[in-house]
């Protein structure tokens, strides 16, 4: 039998990028919907074929409990309430799979983890790029010394928010473009590196007469040590686009640009002095499916996730450091 996925919040992402994308799966499925727009759970019921039985509002949301179809609960909502849903589902005996960013700081990341650690249940966070081919063969010629020891990585990533969205609201975004797209960068450093970092300094750039601005921040430059010596050099950004990393090694470079795009990765490859572009066969699986999958295996298999909570806990440690380190205008040591 398939593993049965609760969609819980139907906003773009959940309903343009994931739900699309069961259909490609070969472990998972969509069973049920979570949505407070009774509008919504027709329309997408009606489509996806989601019996009545399997619709809730988020008042019933606890009723997932008593529904054997439901194994793992995707959590596609605003931030802010990523914590409370997983650490429900977790309590109504259900497997969580929780989008980026994790939560809004470090102690909710440690709650949710003990919830599901409590409840004997799993817990993925949806870095998708883990399962997309250009990013795992990155990972594998980096950490592998393709172009020589890696020295500096540079990763850049943003987008101009448009206004009036819950992004740009404090309470239920956690902050601005750092805990939603910056933190691509900061997660490409890590899985680049296969290493934690150290230390972080930030500088943050926020037009406070924009009023996009008014309580997240805009820009924000960092700078990430790791252990063996390596650099990572950062931006995120809510007022230009971004999408790209560059891994420097002592013999050359790997390019990505675009890096984490939903398709249309690119990647070239600098090596003793030659350029070349690096392309990939078109994968059986894209990232979404692959991710959905690679979740729905691991309760099959009683596997850990290659990115289960602590990795989004992990990285929300770097985000509190950077926003002090901004805050206090001063290198900042990260603990493990
Ligand atoms: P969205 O605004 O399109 O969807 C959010 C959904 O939450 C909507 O359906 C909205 O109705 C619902 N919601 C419930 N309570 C709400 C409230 N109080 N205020 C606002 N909305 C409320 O946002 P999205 O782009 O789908 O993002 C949802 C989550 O997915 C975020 O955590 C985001 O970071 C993540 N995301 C991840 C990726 C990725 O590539 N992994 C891409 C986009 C978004």
């Amino acid at each position: 039998r398939k593993i049965g996925y609760a969609i819980v919040g139907l906003g773009s992402y959940a309903t343009r990028q994931i739900m699309p994308n069961f259909a490609g799966c070969e472990h998972a499925r969509l069973v049920a919907l979570v949505s407070g727009t009774p509008a919504k759970l027709d329309q997408y019921g009606a489509q996806y074929g989601i019996a009545a039985t399997h619709r809730y509002s988020y008042a019933d949301f606890d009723r997932i409990r008593d529904n054997p179809d439901i194994d793992v609960v995707y959590v596609v909502l605003p931030n802010s309430m990523h914590a409370e849903y997983s650490i429900r589902a977790a309590q109504a005996g259900k497997h969580v799979m929780c989008e980026k960013p994790m939560a809004v700081s470090v102690a909710e990341c440690e709650a949710m983890i003990a919830a599901c650690r409590k409840a004997g249940t799993k817990l993925m966070i949806g870095y998708r790029s883990r399962f997309e081919p250009y990013n795992r063969l990155a990972i594998e010629l980096a950490r592998g010394g393709h172009v020589g020891p890696t020295r500096l990585i540079t990763a850049e990533h943003g987008f101009p928010a448009r206004p009036d969205q819950w992004r740009l609201d404090r309470p239920l975004s956690g902050g601005g473009s750092m805990m939603d797209i910056g933190i691509y960068s900061l997660n490409a450093a890590r899985y680049l590196t296969g290493e934690e970092p150290v230390s972080v300094s930030a500088v943050e750039t926020t037009d406070k007469a924009d009023p996009r601005f008014k309580t997240v921040e805009d820009r924000i430059s960092f700078l990430l040590r790791f252990p063996s010596g390596i650099v990572a050099n950062c931006i995120s950004s809510y007022s230009s686009s971004h999408n790209g990393y560059r891994v420097i090694g002592t013999q050359g470079w790997i390019d990505m640009e675009p890096a984490t795009p939903y398709q249309g990765q690119s990647m070239s490859i600098r090596k003793d002095g030659v350029t070349t572009p690096r392309t990939l066969p078109p994968a059986a699986k894209n990232q979404f499916a692959g991710q959905l999958d690679h979740m729905a295996e691991c309760i099959v298999n009683g596997t850990t996730p290659i990115v289960p909570g602590e990795e989004g806990l992990a990285d929300m440690r770097v985000i509190e450091a950077i926003y002090r380190s901004a805050a206090e205008r001063r290198e900042v040591a990260i603990r493990a």
